[in-house]
């Protein structure tokens, strides 16, 4: 188990998200944000404990970073078993990456005349899957647990602050937004900086 491979992602996401491509090609940064996430989430050996536990009802979101700039947040979603959301959006990119066993996401679209969300596609992540949600194509969903008698955990990724974020959650026969700011679970973040095993090491 090592949080190695979770520091060199945000190096990564830090790069793209802050360097050439900050004025501000969304398209490229999701591009290759999947590929950097689904690299991340193909090995289950570095998420630590701390993030990974599973509550007895509903889920779990534990910030694993934030970018100080706010321009990217990484995020451990640990669902217990057959735990699904409120129909919801996020005003910003995101990319969720599959870790351990497995997720629904059910997108919604908006009915034009009774303004009603309508059920669309249903995506099922498996271990190292990556979906990707960007609001200008429509990124209202709702996500479950597809497992009854066990946790599944997604690393999400997020083009800000998610959960310092006024967003939405909606009522589906009406289509009726509520504001809703989701927060996160943990007080504390784990710590991608204690290298002194390695360097002790000599490596
Ligand atoms: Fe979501």
């Amino acid at each position: 188990m090592s949080i190695d491979r979770l520091r060199r992602f945000i190096g990564d996401m830090t790069s793209l998200t802050g360097g050439a491509w900050q004025d501000k090609d969304e398209a490229a940064i999701v591009e290759v944000g999947a590929k950097l996430l689904a690299e991340l989430v193909k090995h289950d050996d570095w998420l630590p404990e701390s993030a990974a536990k599973s509550p007895p009802h509903g889920y779990a979101q534990n910030l694993l970073w934030c970018d100080p700039f706010e321009r990217f947040c990484v995020v451990s979603f640990v669902w217990s078993p057959s735990a699904n959301t409120p129909v919801h959006d996020h005003q910003m990119w995101g990319l969720v990456g599959m870790l351990r066993g497995s997720e629904t996401s059910l997108s919604f679209t908006r009915h034009p005349e009774t303004g009603a969300l309508v059920p669309g596609k249903l995506t099922k992540l498996a271990p190292g899957d990556v979906e990707v949600l960007v609001p200008a194509i429509g990124d209202i969903h709702q996500v479950t647990n597809t497992l009854a008698d066990q946790p599944s955990i997604s690393i999400h990724v997020y083009g800000g602050n998610i959960g310092a974020v006024r967003r939405h959650t909606f009522d589906v026969k009406t289509g009726q937004p509520n504001l809703f700011v989701s927060g996160y679970t943990n007080k504390e973040q784990p710590n991608i900086w204690d290298r002194s095993v390695e360097v002790r090491a000599g490596g």
